[in-house]
């Protein structure tokens, strides 16, 4: 599942009787809201809910380079939109499965970042692996493992991508290791 596309949505039409909706003031609301004037009914616009994990194995975490825009070749751990009747931590499993073919174990939360200017917010789990192998998903251009000191700062795909690795080092501590052989879906093709 793609990560983070904007999600200020602008609904133009009212889901209850497809009339039309505008932005009202409304009595009772603290800002405008978009509203139907057919049937009244209030539109509201809350953030979007992404589920991710940071996969570790032996001092290690896997992370992955998005095969789709926006930041499209950039690094980030397993993470996607949460979907109706999941858990958060259901929804980080099931990313991980979908984007690197790896079972994790969900650990303990690392931590919540909101990103208001995108309406997002992003729930992320420390995880441990424990089967599976690594798979190209099809929005996946490439799989490796990072040893912390490894982790590629300059080309992570998001802001909270950087605040969540960020705290998981600070977490985990330092381990030590060599980078791991990358599995990559071929030679560039741009
Ligand atoms: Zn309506």
């Amino acid at each position: 599942m793609s990560l983070l596309s904007p999600s200020m949505l602008d609904a133009r039409f009212c889901p209850r009787c497809s009339g039309p909706l505008s932005e009202r003031d409304l009595p009772n609301e603290d800002r405008p809201r978009l509203f139907c004037d057919h049937c009244g009914y209030v539109f509201y616009r809350n953030p979007k809910l992404v589920a991710g994990a940071v996969p570790l194995i032996d001092g290690r975490i896997y992370l992955l380079r998005r095969g789709l825009e926006p930041r499209r070749g950039t690094w980030t751990f397993p993470a996607g939109y949460m979907e109706l009747g999941e858990s958060a931590e259901e929804a980080a499993r099931r990313e991980t499965v979908e984007e690197t073919g790896l079972e994790v174990e969900i650990g303990p939360l690392l931590n919540v970042y909101s990103r208001p200017e995108v309406g997002v917010v992003v729930i992320v789990y420390c995880a441990r692996v424990v089967g599976g192998e690594p798979l190209l998903g099809p929005e996946t251009l490439e799989i490796s493992m990072f040893s912390p000191q490894d982790i590629p700062w300059d080309d992570l795909s998001f802001p909270s991508t950087h605040w969540a690795l960020a705290d998981w080092v600070s977490r985990h501590g330092s381990a030590s290791g060599p980078r791991s052989t990358a599995i990559s879906s071929g030679p560039p093709a741009e």
